[in-house]
């Protein structure tokens, strides 16, 4: 479990979704269900500059840092809020993911879970947007090719939202598999079917664009009939998972209907691939939901999961 209180520093104003009562909700959950002794407690550093740069531009780096002046929550692009405690914690949420995989690599444990936000699977190369700030899962995967040896990197993202970030970020990325099962058409409004990866990244990127009303049996149909023979064929050294919520029948920014329950299932799905191929190591990063309650019991579900493999 990597966590950091100053995750709660970020705040976004009245009437945001994207709040920390988001992960008080989870936490208080987690030591309702006695799962939260069970972990083992790790709190990341702010992340390295140089991880940073391996997916931003110096420019956007000066964009974040430069939020540490603004005292109120204000409005940074069309529906990102930030304050004096923002450039802090979206620190830390990318940092966070490799405090993960250095503990699985140590050995220390077999899965984590970054429990943080700011979220990052909106957030581009040199932009602000979708209440990502920096994209934490890509920072992971550059840094798991460049510091930690591995050759081939599997993301899954099952936010209600397409991961536009991450899949532009990775496009013509041949060692990078980037899958993505979101609601469509909603926003960013990107993750086509035909969306399949740039030059020698062709193939590699992978939409499973859903309909509202969509359910727990939609997505493990299409987990088990697209996402994972994709992800056996690219047989990945690493597996990162994009861990939204708000693809759960509550949220209110999405319409698809996954229960708590069906969440435990996927994860039951993206551990055998962690199984098959890289000897169970997973890591979790949470980005969106936005229901409470249905948040926490989804996370609760996806924990349970990742505690029983
Ligand atoms: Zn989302």
């Amino acid at each position: 479990m990597i966590y950091h209180p100053d995750a709660l520093l970020h705040d976004t104003g009245q009437g945001h979704p994207e709040r920390r009562a988001r992960l008080e909700s989870i936490v208080q959950h987690l030591k309702d269900r006695a799962l939260w002794p069970q972990f083992l407690h790790l709190q990341p550093p702010p992340v390295p500059r140089r991880a940073l740069l391996r997916v931003h531009s110096p420019a956007h780096l000066d964009r974040v840092a430069a939020l540490a002046q603004i005292e109120r929550p204000t409005y940074v692009s069309q529906d990102t809020a930030a304050s004096l405690g923002t450039y802090r914690a979206a620190l830390l949420a990318a940092g966070a993911p490799l405090t993960a995989i250095d503990a699985l690599l140590a050995g220390h444990a077999d899965h984590a879970f970054c429990c943080m936000r700011p979220p990052g699977h909106h957030a581009e190369v040199e932009a602000i947007m979708g209440f990502c700030f920096f994209n934490n899962v890509a920072v992971a995967a550059h840094y798991l090719r460049a510091e930690c040896g591995c050759d081939k990197v599997a993301i899954i993202d099952w936010d209600v939202h397409h991961g536009n970030g991450t899949q532009h970020i990775f496009a013509a990325d041949s060692s990078v598999f980037f899958s993505s099962i979101h609601q469509f058409p909603l926003y960013p409004g990107t993750g086509a079917a035909d969306e399949r990866g740039l030059g020698a990244g062709r193939g590699q990127t992978l939409n499973i664009p859903v309909p509202a009303g969509s359910t727990d049996a939609d997505y493990l149909g299409h987990f088990t009939d697209t996402i994972m023979p994709a992800i056996d064929q690219f047989q990945p050294d690493f597996i990162l998972l994009s861990a939204g919520f708000d693809a759960h029948r509550h949220d209110p920014l999405g319409q698809i209907l996954l229960s708590a329950e069906g969440f435990g299932q996927l994860t039951e799905l993206v551990l055998q691939l962690a199984t098959r191929h890289c000897e169970g190591r997973l890591v979790s990063l949470l980005e969106g939901g936005y229901d409470l309650e249905g948040t926490a019991a989804s996370v609760a579900a996806h924990l349970s999961a990742l505690l029983a493999a």
